[in-house]
């Protein structure tokens, strides 16, 4: 069977004239712990993969298991503070506004500073999100 990719396939990329600056971040799967998420590093050679990055993170989760069962919490249920998700709920709700003004700038005929400027402002609102910590109480099982 041919395939063509070793006959002198177009396989050089192609350069645009026009500057683009575009990073597209290709997301590599990794393992991470199973309590606060972080990406677990590879694991050299055969063996059982690292499911926790630090063994305090095992127990949390077996505490936060227990809790759930008290709790009588079904497998799809987490329980989390007030302050976690209020936190959560304010944040994701800026980020949808900082989302909202980009979609409008961009629809509109703002010049390269202001779509810096709304740019600066929406990795702001991506950034305060993504540094909430969120720690659950209770994890259904
Ligand atoms: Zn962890």
């Amino acid at each position: 069977m041919t395939t063509g990719a070793g006959r002198g396939a177009q396989s050089a990329m192609r350069v645009s004239p026009v500057a683009k600056i575009v990073t597209v971040t290709k997301q590599v799967e990794k393992s991470r712990c199973r309590w606060c998420g972080v990406a677990l590093p590879d694991a050299p050679g055969p063996g059982r993969r690292r499911e926790f990055c630090r063994r305090s993170h095992r127990q949390r989760l077996y505490e936060a298991r227990r809790l759930a069962a008290v709790h009588e919490l079904g497998p799809d249920d987490v329980l989390l503070s007030r302050h976690v998700f209020e936190e959560l709920r304010d944040r994701l709700y800026r980020l949808e506004a900082a989302l909202e003004d980009t979609a409008a700038d961009l629809a509109g005929s703002a010049t390269a500073t202001q779509l810096r400027e709304v740019l600066d402002h929406l990795r702001q609102r991506a950034g305060e999100l993504v540094q909430l910590h969120l720690e659950p109480k209770a994890v259904g099982q």
